[in-house]
């Protein structure tokens, strides 16, 4: 069993309890342990004071005030880097139902076990493998419950991030939550309102992570987190679709998140892939099966961009997943798109996005209950794709750039620089064998001669041709919001 924990995890408890300290393994990573699962992180749990492992560790940082010093080993993995050793200690009152008022040291194992959220979270072991278990965490992690240690409701109110935590490790880890432990998450949900939203999102991505993660979203709902987290998501639960589908907005999301879960795609797919269809209910016209959706896609992106800013997530990931929200519906029918087309298609998806873009259009589709067979029609876009894949597609791609133009034309700085461009590129997309360098400049001497009208005309052309592509003609477009 011992050999189960790594070496220098070993070292460090060896290490405190050598100097006449207690040492434990404790939290996380003994449950994890016992479940026979990969522990995220290995934390150690002493009777030293942090001075006093400082002492014992001269490589080690101590930056906090809560008693918990990082100790640098040898381990190169990632996890094992530093090992955190926390002295023990019990918490105060709560007032704010963030932060613990003080913390105060304890004396023994056991009260430090007393502040830990669950009975499965409150186990400590010691380096000869003895497990100390107060509050029967190996009993419900046999028989896969969540329970708080002591009363729960007293527990959610001193910290009430830990209603989502008992959410988040029901979903890791398949556990049920306890009936009175479930009872006070929905009485206490709104305490989640004072809660820090990093905190919120950190817990929801764990979810998100998490191979349940469509069943994390749906139990944060059953026992209504769900509005204090993702209230945009809730405008979909009672809300039908069309012909074309068999579920409700809401169910069709999750059910499009448990795809690229069980696919164990990135954190951005899982994400667009929820709020893929969050823009229906809004734009909803009509009811029963020819019901529409016209918009959804543009709406769903900014209502993602909206909550996912709200819950502090980083600028580069809202982007993303807006990205992959907006252009989800794109139109595509074998026999219509022409090489121009699927080039102004990657020109305006941008490449770098088109592989999740494709996962959350698989996840769309599987997600509606009746995929129609059309798979290869996929196939048949990807392989379009690879086929233009080195084309140019880009303004970047051009063989000439702006500062050429400028030359060429001598004219400043100007929009004009960028029309002449937009139509460069609009041409080159058309026929990539006239990306050129002497054609272009040829071209660009032409282009110069003509009006702002004509110029602000022929740039806009392209636009339009892409409008085409991705939603089809207007006929089009109506039979498109039914085909999956
Ligand atoms: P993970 O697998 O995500 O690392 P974990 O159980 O280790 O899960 P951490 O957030 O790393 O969770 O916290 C480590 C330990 O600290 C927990 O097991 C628990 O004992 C305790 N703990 C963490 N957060 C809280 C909290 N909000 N309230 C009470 N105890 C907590
Ligand atoms: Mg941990």
């Amino acid at each position: 069993m011992k050999e189960r924990i790594p070496e220098v995890v070993l070292e460090v408890a060896e290490k405190l309890s050598g100097a006449g300290f207690e040492a434990y393994l404790v939290g996380g990573c003994v449950r994890d342990f016992l479940l026979n699962r990969e522990p995220k992180d290995w934390d150690i749990t002493t009777g030293a004071k942090p001075e006093e492992i400082q002492k014992l560790f001269p490589d080690s940082i101590y930056e906090n005030k809560f008693g918990t010093v990082g100790v640098k080993t040898r381990s190169e993995d990632p996890k094992l880097k530093i090992i955190e050793i926390t002295t023990f200690r019990v918490e105060g009152k709560y007032t704010d139902k963030r932060h613990p008022d003080e913390v105060r040291f304890a004396k023994t194992v056991e009260e430090d076990l007393s502040r830990r959220d669950f009975t499965i979270n409150a186990l400590a072991m010691s380096p000869d493998g003895k497990i100390v278990d107060p509050y029967g965490g190996q009993k419900d992690i046999k028989g896969k419950v969540i329970r708080t240690v002591g009363k729960p409701e007293e527990r959610f109110e001193e910290d009430a991030l830990r209603l989502m935590r008992a959410v988040r490790f029901s979903a890791e880890l398949d556990f049920e939550i306890d009936y009175g432990t479930r009872k006070a998450i929905e009485e206490k949900a709104g305490l989640l309102e004072a809660i820090a939203k990093e905190r919120i999102r950190d817990e929801l991505v764990k979810i998100l992570l998490s191979d349940r993660a469509s069943a994390g979203i749906i139990l944060l709902e059953e026992v209504d987190l769900l509005r204090y987290i993702m209230p945009e998501l809730r405008e979909g639960l009672a809300v039908g679709q069309n012909k074309h589908h068999i579920y409700t907005v809401f169910e069709h999301n999750l059910r499009a998140l448990d795809y690229t879960a069980k696919k164990n795609y990135s954190l951005e797919v899982r994400m667009a892939s929820l709020l893929h269809d969050v823009g229906k209910p809004r734009v909803k016209k009509g009811d029963g099966p020819d019901s529409t959706f016209y918009n959804h896609d543009l709406v769903g992106a900014k209502m993602a961009i909206g909550l996912l800013d709200k819950l502090r997530f980083s600028k580069t990931f809202v982007e993303h997943v807006a990205h992959l929200v907006k252009y989800h519906l794109f139109y595509y029918n074998v026999g219509e798109v022409t090489d121009a087309g699927v080039r102004r298609f990657l020109n305006r998806v941008g490449p770098e996005y088109l592989d999740d873009l494709i996962r959350v259009r698989e996840a769309d589709r599987i997600g509606s209950g009746v995929p129609k067979a059309v798979p290869y029609k996929l196939r048949h876009l990807l392989f379009m794709i690879d086929k233009v894949r080195r084309d140019p597609i880009s303004p970047k791609m051009l063989k000439v750039d702006g500062k050429a133009v400028m030359e060429e034309a001598g004219i400043p700085p100007s929009p004009k620089v960028g029309r002449i461009i937009a139509i460069l590129l609009e041409e080159v997309l058309e026929d990539p064998s006239k990306n050129v360098k002497s054609g272009l400049i040829a071209r660009v001497r032409e282009l110069n001669e003509l009006s702002e009208k004509k110029l602000i005309e022929m740039a806009s052309k392209g636009k339009e041709k892409v409008e085409e592509f991705e939603s089809g003609a207007e006929e089009e477009m109506k039979k498109r919001h039914y085909v999956k």
